[in-house]
Order: C-alpha cells, then sequence, then structure tokens
C-alpha cells in the first residue's frame, strides 16, 4: 500500500493559522475562538480555520460590493475576464497534488478521486469562462404605436453570497463561482465550516491569477452564525446555496425576507429502478459505484433500489459483493476505495438511521464501523424495506442501499415517485420505449437511462419538489447569476 507523501507546500499550508479573505487581504475572523480542522481517517486536528464575526462578513460584503460599483471587474472586457479566468485554471492545474492532498485531508476522500475532482473544478472555470463573451440580450419588434428600438441587455445580478457544502468541497464552490464571476459578479464565499481548506487554498490561487480585490471574499465559520450574517446581509443581491433541505427552507424565509434572487440545490433520495430485462453486468457495479462512491455522500447518489422481483436476489448479492470488495481506509492511500465519513457527527447520524432500519424490520447487510479510529463505516444494504420507513424517506447521506422489490412497471413510478424529494433517478431496461415512457413519468430533475450517474458542467443539474429550486450548470446555472434590462428608445 503506497502512502501519499504530503507536498511541502502542503504542510506548509496546514501549519498557517487560516484566515478570511477580504479584499485582497487575508485577515484574521474575530467571531471567537478558531474552528479546528479534523482529519476523518484518524479523528486528530490538523489545521484551524476562522469563525467570522458579523463585522468580518460586513467587510467581506462591502468589498464585494466596492468591487462591483467601483472595481474593473464589472467593466472589463470580456476577453479579459475569461482571460483571468483561464488563468486561475490552469494554476489550479498546476497546484492539483496540493490541492487534492488538502481536500483528501479534510473531508476523508480517497485522493485518486481527489484529484479527478480538482481537474473537474479546473474544468467548471474553464467552461464558464468560455460563455464571457457569448452572453449578450435581444432585440424585438414591437406592436406598440410609434417606433422603437427595443433590446435587452444582461447584466450581472451584483454581489453574492454562496454557501456550499462539504461532501464535494471545491466542485461545489466551482460551481456557483464559474458563473457568478463570468456573469461579472462579485462573490463571498461561504464554505462548509467541516471542509474550508481548498476553498482557502482556491482563494490565494485566484488572486494570484489576477483576480482584482474584493471580486471573491471568503469567510469561514459554522452556517447558523456566518451563513446566516451572510444571507441575510441589506447589501447581498443573491443568495446560491447548497446544502440540506432543512437548511435550505431556512436560507427561503431569508431570502423572501430580503426579497433576494435564490437558488437552492437541496437534499436527494434517489430511486434507481431496475426492470427484469436490465443488464445486470452494467447495471450491478454503476449502481454499487453510485451509492457507495465518496462514502454515500452524494446528494444525486441512486440510493433507493426498486429491484424486479425476479432479479432482485442477484442485484443484491452482486451489490454487496462489491460492496465488500471495496477496499476501506484513510484517503491519502493509494488504493483506498472507501474513504471515512466526513465527521463523527455524520458518522452517528448514519449509523443511527441504520439502527432506525433494523428497528423497522430491515434486514442489514454490513452497517458496522470499520477499525477503531477515524469515521469509517462499512458499505451498507438494508434490504425488506417499505416506503413507509424512514429509511426509504429521509436522506442518510451515508454508503447506506436501502432496496424493495416490484412487479410491473406502474408500480416502480409510483414507489419511485413517493418521496418529498425529485433530484434524480435512474431507470435499468432494454426496452428503451419504456425507459423513456417511464422518464416522463418521474418528478426529478435528473435521469439516468442504464447509467446511475450523470452530471457535466453544460447540463442543467437540480431538483423537483424539496429538492431545490432553480437549476445549475449549463446557460441555465449562467442564467441564475444575470438579470434583463429592456430598454425601449424612440426613434
Ligand atoms: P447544511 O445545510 O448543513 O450546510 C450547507 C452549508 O450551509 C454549510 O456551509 C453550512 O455552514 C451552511 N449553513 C448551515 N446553516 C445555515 C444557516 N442557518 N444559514 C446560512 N447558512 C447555513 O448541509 P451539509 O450537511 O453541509 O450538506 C449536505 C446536504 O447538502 C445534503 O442534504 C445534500 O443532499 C445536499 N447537497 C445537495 C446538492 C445538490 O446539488 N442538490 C449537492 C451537494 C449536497
Amino acid at each position: 500500500m503506497a502512502l501519499v507523501n504530503l507536498s511541502r507546500q502542503t504542510e506548509g499550508f496546514l501549519d498557517r493559522q487560516q484566515g478570511l479573505l477580504i479584499g485582497k487581504d487575508w485577515q484574521q475572523a474575530n467571531g471567537g475562538d478558531p474552528i479546528a480542522v479534523v482529519n476523518p481517517a484518524d479523528g486528530k486536528i490538523i489545521s484551524t480555520i476562522g469563525e467570522a464575526s458579523a463585522d468580518d462578513v460586513d467587510r467581506a460584503v462591502a468589498a464585494a460590493r466596492r468591487a462591483f460599483d467601483d472595481g474593473p471587474w464589472t467593466s472589463m472586457k470580456p476577453a479579459e475576464r475569461a482571460g483571468i479566468m483561464f488563468k486561475i485554471a490552469s494554476l489550479m492545474e498546476d497546484h492539483a497534488e496540493e490541492l487534492a492532498q488538502l481536500e483528501t485531508l479534510d473531508n476523508g476522500k480517497p485522493i485518486k478521486f481527489s484529484r479527478g475532482e480538482i481537474f473537474a473544478s479546473a474544468g467548471a472555470i474553464r467552461y464558464f469562462a468560455g460563455w464571457v463573451d457569448k452572453i449578450h440580450g435581444t432585440t424585438h419588434n414591437v406592436n406598440m404605436p410609434g417606433d422603437y428600438h427595443v433590446y435587452t441587455l444582461k447584466e450581472p445580478v451584483g454581489v453574492v453570497a454562496l454557501i456550499v457544502p462539504w461532501n464535494y468541497p471545491i466542485v461545489m464552490a466551482v460551481m456557483k463561482l464559474g458563473p457568478a464571476l463570468a456573469a461579472g459578479c462579485t462573490c463571498v464565499l461561504k464554505p462548509a465550516e467541516d471542509t474550508s481548506l481548498s476553498a482557502i487554498r482556491l482563494g490565494e490561487i485566484m488572486l494570484e491569477a489576477g483576480l482584482p480585490e474584493g471580486v471573491v471574499n471568503i469567510v469561514t465559520g459554522r452556517g447558523h452564525t456566518v451563513g446566516a450574517a451572510l444571507a441575510s446581509h441589506r447589501d447581498v443581491n443573491k443568495i446560491a446555496f447548497t446544502g440540506s433541505t432543512a437548511t435550505g427552507k431556512a436560507i427561503a424565509q431569508i431570502a423572501a425576507a430580503g426579497l433576494k434572487k435564490v437558488s437552492l440545490e437541496l437534499g436527494g433520495k434517489s430511486p434507481n429502478i431496475m426492470m427484469a430485462d436490465t443488464n445486470l453486468e452494467a447495471a450491478i457495479p454503476a449502481s454499487a459505484m453510485g451509492i457507495f462512491f465518496n462514502s454515500g455522500q452524494t446528494c444525486t447518489a441512486p440510493s433507493r433500489l426498486y429491484a424486479h422481483e425476479s432479479i432482485a436476489d442477484e442485484v443484491i448479492d452482486g451489490i454487496a459483493a462489491i460492496g465488500g470488495s471495496m477496499k476501506i481506509g484513510p484517503g491519502l492511500e493509494e488504493d483506498s476505495d472507501l474513504g471515512p465519513l466526513v465527521s463523527q457527527k455524520q458518522l452517528d447520524r448514519v449509523t443511527g438511521y441504520i439502527s432506525a432500519g433494523r428497528d423497522e424490520g430491515g434486514e442489514v447487510i454490513g452497517g458496522e464501523r470499520h477499525g477503531d479510529e477515524g469515521f469509517f463505516l462499512q458499505p451498507t444494504i438494508i434490504k425488506k424495506t417499505s416506503n413507509r420507513m424512514k429509511v426509504v424517506r429521509e436522506e442518510i447521506f451515508g454508503p447506506v442501499l436501502v432496496v424493495q422489490t416490484f412487479k410491473e412497471a406502474d408500480e416502480a413510478v409510483a414507489l419511485a415517485n413517493d418521496s418529498e424529494y425529485g433530484l434524480a433517478a435512474a431507470i435499468w431496461t432494454e426496452n428503451l420505449g419504456q425507459a423513456h415512457q417511464m422518464a416522463k413519468k418521474i418528478k426529478s430533475g435528473i435521469i439516468g437511462l442504464n447509467t446511475a450517474m450523470g452530471a457535466d458542467w453544460d447540463v442543467p443539474l437540480g431538483g423537483y419538489k424539496q429538492s431545490g429550486i432553480g437549476r445549475e450548470n449549463g446557460r441555465e446555472g449562467l442564467e441564475n447569476y444575470l438579470q434583463t434590462k429592456s430598454v425601449f428608445t424612440a426613434i
């Protein structure tokens, strides 16, 4: 087993007391004691981040406001703004190993996946940089009496608050920073308190790339303090939030009070339907990866399996065998497939759900902690469940698959739709006509036909029902950060 040696840069970064990025300076946080950064692989403290005060948040928003109202960012030629974004992407790639090590130390995920996520994140910045000189309004032939030249302008919404979770820290940050910067907005980013390191390092990289002062500010700290102060700040024009549905509702209320624009990417409990004619050679490994990848801490994870009764045993055995063969270990070990959960709190939450599943009559495969240090959990399957059970209704956000069987396609669709969530769904069948019919009937924002995972910077991502409001990625994601001005000119 090869263990990744921490680079000198990573060690140097961890040794520093991490501050807040306000304007062009890194400043100490004033909101109370620093927050310990814990390595989920062994529970040890590896660094500290600051807890911003309300005053710190105020100064960060003011810096973003100045940069928006007076700075060069909004008046820059598109090619120049895109050029800075391309530079950020290249620097992220130059520092990929260091960023990947920080991500793994902070979140726990295996280093091979962290590396992929850093390159994918650089790709996001590059993708949105490509939009900068393609943002434009429209002209209109109007019916109103008189002669008019009428056109629309697409303008940035202003100062945006970007609040992100801990499951894919840098990916979640760039999914918002990319379109916000492309649109010409200025930002205050609040990473999750459990995983702020990669965002802080990204802030340094952005300054090095020549991003003007105040265009991106970073405040760290807890959600109910720093996150709430940022979201409710009077000078924030838009809130872009990814996180749990419960917090999303609190954010929606804050947004309503200030009549701020808001987009919400929230939780999921995504159904995975396998019809009798499923290609099991493809479906079993894809479904196992879908639920166990990132230790199940993926919003779109196919976490509710509905397998046709004729294939259910084979599917369960196959997924259990793959789960059992995954190498559970610290993320810094090159051959680890499954890292720890992000925190003790998350481990307690997930094991609590497994106990609840057992108490409600579910049959558990796996379900035990792995090792005696760190927050590792075995890949877990709960059989013999029903849609009434808590483990089926609620998002567990761990490597836990719940399974039911069905007889008819309509029954599977009804079971899949019987959820307050509607983020993603997968359907497996060799009958493509039936697949498309089912795809129409399922109420969710993303559908995989004969695939359990699908995400691309160009393809809209977002939820039906309680899984969110709005879409990220692609043109729709960019529109979140733009507003339209209609100009009537009498001629
Ligand atoms: P969370 O809601 O607890 O926290 C998310 C962020 O919000 C963190 O930065 C946190 O500090 C902040 N926050 C918490 N309370 C706040 C408040 N009152 N005001 C302002 N900010 C506050 O979620 P989490 O546990 O970090 O993340 C896991 C959740 O995120 C899961 O439900 C998952 O499904 C969801 N998620 C959704 C998507 C998607 O695209 N739909 C993607 C990733 C994660």
